[in-house]
């Protein structure tokens, strides 16, 4: 019930607007966003890589309406790009690209131009790309651009969720060698139609879907903070040998921190997606939706800042 009222306050503007403008809303964003322009997303990468992570950059935005903001959401993951490579931070930093922020939602060839630029921007700094999933109406969109993209550069990764009845089938079709999977539960308010509704069903696909990944020849990206998924995640690494370089774990940035230094230590490769920008609305709702914990986290500075 709560979930689902964040989820509708995330695509309300009356809210964004509120929200945004509140004194407590600063501090709370800054746990989950690294910062507002590229040199900050430089910085928090250069920190994680040299605590052994791996990352993954997502400038923030989306649900873009107009060429001209998709054209400079292309090009500021150019200049990211460039700035990567030339920090000798590539291929441990990657980045997810959202194409409702490329346009996706109005013009899709255009979404895949600009999807195919940062592809081809990401190969020549020597790292690449993992198109993030987003509400069921542009999964097969985004699984049809995924199929192009993968032709010029077969190693640009899929999300796909596990909340989705579909996602099974998907998880065959793309757990075929050099295919890169990135596994999450799925962040979006779906209805009852196309996604399971109850944590345990959620969790139940979770792990069939890991499952097909991990005996699959790809190279599956396990996106959860949950202890019991990493726990399974861990059984089948030993079950399918699968070593270091053959699969990883990821979470967000600001989760679950000391964990994902526990899994590095540990020998696993390890990912945290590090979203920056201005454009944090959408994305900070998603995770006070996942968490009531991240919500009393967000009163408590509310009370604290007044
Ligand atoms: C790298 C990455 C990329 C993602 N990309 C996408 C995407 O493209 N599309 C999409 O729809 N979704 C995406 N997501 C979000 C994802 O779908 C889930 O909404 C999100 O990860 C929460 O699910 P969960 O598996 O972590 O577990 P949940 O079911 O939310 O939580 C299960 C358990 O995990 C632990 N836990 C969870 N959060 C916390 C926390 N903040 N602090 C401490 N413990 C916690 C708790 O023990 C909790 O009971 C992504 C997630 C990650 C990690």
């Amino acid at each position: 019930m709560l979930r689902s009222v964040i989820l509708a306050a995330s695509r309300s503007s009356q809210v964004e607007r509120l929200v945004a403008t509140a004194p407590f809303t600063r501090d709370v964003v800054r746990r989950f966003v690294a910062g507002a322009a590229t040199d900050d997303a430089l910085r928090a990468t250069r920190g994680l890589v040299d605590d052994g992570l791996a990352v993954t950059l997502d400038h923030l935005g989306e649900d873009t309406v107009t060429p001209e903001h998709a054209t400079a959401t292309r090009d500021e993951y150019l200049k990211l790009l460039k700035m990567l490579g030339g920090a000798g931070l590539t291929p441990a930093a990657e980045v997810s690209v959202k194409l409702s922020a490329l346009g996706q939602l109005f013009d899709e060839q255009l979404a895949y131009d600009n999807a195919r630029a940062i592809c081809a921007a990401a190969d020549a700094a020597g790292t690449t790309v993992t198109l993030d999933m987003e509400d069921h109406t542009t999964t097969d969109s985004t699984l049809e651009v995924l199929e192009k993209l993968r032709k010029d550069f077969p190693s640009t990764g899929a999300v796909l969720q596990a909340y989705l009845r579909r996602t099974e089938s998907d998880c065959r079709e793309l757990s075929s060698a050099g295919s890169r999977v990135r596994l999450c539960k799925g962040a979006y308010k779906e209805p009852e139609s196309v996604a399971y509704q109850s944590a345990r069903e959620v969790d139940k696909s979770y792990v069939r879907c890991m499952n097909i990944l991990m005996s699959g020849d790809g190279y599956p990206m396990l996106a959860t903070h949950d202890p019991r998924m990493i726990a399974i995640g861990e059984d089948r690494a030993r079950w399918f040998d699968r070593g270091p370089e053959r699969f990883e774990f990821q979470m967000l940035y600001g989760i679950r921190p000391e964990e994902q230094k526990r899994l590095v230590d540990d020998g696993y490769t390890v990912r945290t997606y590090v979203p920056y920008g201005d454009e944090w609305y959408g994305y900070l709702m998603r995770r006070l939706a996942e968490r009531p914990a991240n919500l009393v986290f967000f009163c408590r500075s509310l009370i604290s800042k007044k």
